[in-house]
């Protein structure tokens, strides 16, 4: 498999802050980008070499970006089945691939996969009635997740569910839509594995990453997680079996709930580069984004190579910006902390607007940094 050589286009479906670092990534080493987004200002339109605005499912729009690029890729998983027709009608690689694409968007088809692979999640069964859910609560314990089996990112079409009433309504609520019932799971940590896969099977990842999140959105990251060795071995083994299973193409992670004797199971796939990577940006020699290029454009993946011991990611909502803008001379106090905006230009709460990265000897002191100077942004 050849190597599409400098001066050829990738093609990005998406315009967010994902599809952005693609882009300068993919620009950093002579390619062109063309980025297809509904929306004319999206942060990766602002970087792009050619912008298609128009939505994901506009067949005028997807075949002019077709006719465009000489390989195309995704910022999201919600791509449309239908959308990848023109490229796969002109023979233009997918990475990742439609396989991982179909897998990873539909968490019945997700867990099936990934349990099929040997690998635990958290006890599921897939729901199609209102019944079915009342039902399947019951033997789970009566304690569980109902959670939409598509389109749901963030903890949208999510709900904690401990009554047959609660299951059936929550079942309703979503629009009787096929879902899947989860276990509650008494995890002690959350945990995302990085990686990157060629088109030559060879696969790398990244230490453990630890997450934490508000308001079911991640907030900070730190790396590597405070885990034991056999518990962040598995997670790294557990990533490449599945990637291999997707024959996936391009970076990608895999979250993790650990648990109290140090067992691990899988939650969920992003099936491209993802938040918790997005430290990878300053604390590795080749970042998740430059991976997803390299792996997009048939490059041989490379080790990522942490280039620090330890390093932290807080990421910036648009909460933030309630007292006005945040005062960023005071990071001026924190030469170990790097500052990231994406270019959006309005701050909704819950809107990620940007994030900061620190490193440290530690990834507690990481962890503090990170926190002391998003802290000082809104400091009064
Ligand atoms: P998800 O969209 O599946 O990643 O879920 C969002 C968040 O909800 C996770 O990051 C967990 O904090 C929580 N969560 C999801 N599933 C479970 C589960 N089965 N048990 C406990 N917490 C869960």
């Amino acid at each position: 498999m050849s190597v599409l050589k400098p001066g050829s286009t990738l093609g990005i479906l998406g315009g967010g802050q994902l599809g952005r670092y693609m882009a300068m990534a993919a620009q950093s080493r002579g390619y062109r980008v063309a980025v297809l987004d509904p929306q004319e200002d999206a942060p990766a339109h602002q970087v792009a070499n050619t912008t298609i605005v128009a939505a994901y499912d506009d067949p005028a729009a997807l075949l002019r970006l077709a006719e465009s690029c000489d390989a195309v890729t995704f910022e999201f998983e919600n791509v449309p089945a239908t959308s990848l027709e023109p490229f796969a009608a002109r023979g233009i690689p997918m990475r990742p691939g439609a396989k991982a694409l179909a897998s990873c968007q539909d968490r019945i088809l997700e867990k099936t996969l990934v349990n099929a692979c040997g690998i635990a999640t958290a006890p599921w069964k897939p729901v199609h009635s209102a019944r079915e859910a009342s039902d399947t609560l019951a033997e789970l314990g009566g304690d569980g997740i109902l959670k939409t089996a598509r389109s749901g990112y963030d903890g949208k079409g999510q709900a904690r569910v401990r009554s047959a009433a609660e299951a059936e309504a929550a079942f309703a609520k979503f629009g009787s839509v096929p879902c899947v019932m989860e276990g509650l799971v008494p995890f002690l940590m959350e945990c995302s594995v990085l990686a990157a896969r060629d088109v030559h099977g060879r696969c790398e990842t990244y230490p453990v990453c630890e997450n934490t999140h508000a308001d079911h959105i991640l907030d900070v990251t730190i790396c590597p997680a405070r885990v034991s060795e056999a518990s962040a071995r598995a997670m790294r083994a557990r990533t490449a079996r599945i990637a291999e299973e997707l024959e996936y193409v391009g970076h990608l992670a895999v979250e993790f709930f650990v648990l109290p004797d140090g067992e691990v199971l899988v939650n969920e796939i992003a099936p491209r580069p993802h938040n918790s990577g997005h430290l990878t940006i300053d604390t590795a020699l080749n970042s998740q984004f430059e991976q997803h290029v390299r792996c997009a454009m048939g490059w041989p993946v490379v080790p990522y190579e942490s280039i620090h011991t330890a390093s932290a990611m807080a990421n910036l909502l648009g909460d933030l910006w309630e007292g006005g803008e945040p005062q960023w001379e005071k990071l001026a106090d924190f030469p170990e902390v790097r500052l990231h905006l994406y270019g959006k230009a309005s701050a909704r709460p819950g809107r990620k607007m940007g994030h900061l990265t620190s490193w440290a000897q530690t990834p507690t002191e990481a962890e503090r940094l990170v926190r002391e100077a998003r802290a000082a942004l809104v400091a009064r």
